[in-house]
């Protein structure tokens, strides 16, 4: 099967700092791939390319059929965001919104469905991310990790091809993360394709088909969870060593 997305020799600028220096891989259909790495390596800035929110300077990026490159129109960008969802760290809900209210607001506006289709689908998705009962909660009075999952549910609400995740669980309390991990497994149980970047060693091994380790600016290292038992780059071997 060819794969859902293409990265090759991806090359991407800021000023004279090359941040991605001929970055390529595949994402098979209705995998999950990890990418790992240290801080600074790259790893947010190839997902951020994925979904055109970074313009490449060189190279190409397939998504979802999307061809990206140095000329992307606003246009193609915008067809590319019905396919993709993202997820960041801060999960930034509307305040003043409920729950079901925030997650209906782009189908409604974007996909131009009906108050009563969104409405079905946002308790649809609620549901699969364990928060059915909370529709008409305010985001203020959940947790950490029940906001994510709201933010998960809203980017689900789209119907995405394929999910982006960078680094969801980076800013919840330890005892938070596992509901948010939980949460994902699930996901790619039920067949959606997952690029996820993770501090989360255990989750990557496990749930990762590929785990992807990045370092200034390059993929070091690409196989299967087995590379974090088994590393072949003393780079590696020292970023596994030392947890992050
Ligand atoms: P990671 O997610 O692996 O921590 P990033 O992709 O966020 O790494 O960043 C890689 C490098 O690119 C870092 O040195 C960072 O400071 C730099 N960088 C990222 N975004 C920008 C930007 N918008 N402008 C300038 N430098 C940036
Ligand atoms: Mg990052």
């Amino acid at each position: 099967m060819s794969p859902i997305v293409k990265l090759n020799k991806v090359s991407k600028s800021f000023g004279s700092l090359n941040v991605l220096q001929g970055v390529s891989f595949d994402v098979a259909q209705g995998s999950v791939v990890a990418i790992i790495g240290r801080s600074g390596s790259g790893k947010s800035t190839a997902l951020r390319c994925m979904n055109g929110l970074e313009k490449i300077n060189g190279g190409e990026i397939t998504v979802c059929n999307h061809h990206l490159h140095q000329n992307v129109t606003k246009a193609q960008l915008r067809a590319l965001h019905l396919d993709v969802g993202i997820v960041f760290q801060s999960y930034n809900l509307f305040p003043h919104l409920t729950v079901g209210q925030n997650i209906m607001l782009a189908p409604k506006w974007v996909r131009k469905q009906s108050k009563a289709e969104a409405k079905d689908l946002a308790a649809e998705v609620l549901g699969k991310v364990g928060l059915a009962e909370k529709f008409d909660a305010y985001p203020e009075q959940l947790s950490g990790g029940q906001q994510q999952r709201v933010a998960i549910a809203r980017s689900l609400a789209m119907q995405p091809k394929l999910m982006l995740f960078d680094e969801v669980t980076s800013a919840l309390d330890p005892e938070l993360t596992g509901e948010v991990l939980k949460v994902m497994e699930n996901l790619a149980k039920d067949g959606m394709t997952m690029v996820l970047v993770t501090h989360e060693m255990a989750f990557a091994k496990g749930v990762g088909d590929k785990v992807i380790f990045m370092h200034q600016g390059k993929v070091w290292e690409e196989g299967d969870g087995e590379i974090l038992s088994a590393p072949q780059t003393p780079e590696l071997r020292q970023f596994v060593g030392n947890g992050l």
